[in-house]
């Protein structure tokens, strides 16, 4: 189901798939920081990494790259984006197979709350692909 009316009964954590963490950046001072970060993650955790996006894509308002994981990854690699994270904002949402829900709902953001175009979501929601 796709909308941001939450059912009465909870969401059973099942339905999570997987994981993204988006790590954002402004500009190329922050963009080295993120490379440092990427290589970082990758040298200490299961992930697969998404391409550099050096121009905003999709619902996200600033160049990032991908980080999918598995849900047993989300454990140790959240705290440890927490503790080092470089000062980049960096969004982790869950992957249910609701991707307005999973973006506008669901997810949890480490340092700043970016504005997310959900309509752009909605307007492909349904349809196969990932944001
Ligand atoms: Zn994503």
């Amino acid at each position: 189901m796709t909308g941001t009316l939450q059912t009465t009964e909870p969401q059973d954590i099942a339905t999570i798939h997987g994981y993204h963490a988006h790590v954002y950046y402004r500009n190329e001072a922050e963009r080295a920081e993120a490379a440092v970060l990427r290589n970082q993650i990758k040298a200490r955790f299961e992930v697969i990494p998404g391409r550099w996006r050096d121009q905003p894509v999709g619902p996200h308002p600033l160049p990032m790259y991908q980080m999918a994981f598995a849900t047993d990854v989300f454990p140790a690699l959240t705290p440890w984006l927490m503790l080092n994270r470089r000062g980049l904002t960096v969004l982790v949402h869950p992957e249910t197979g609701d991707e307005v829900s999973d973006h506008a709902i669901h997810p949890l953001w480490l340092g700043e709350v970016l504005d997310l175009d959900i309509d752009f979501l909605r307007a492909f929601a349904g349809r196969p692909g990932s944001a």
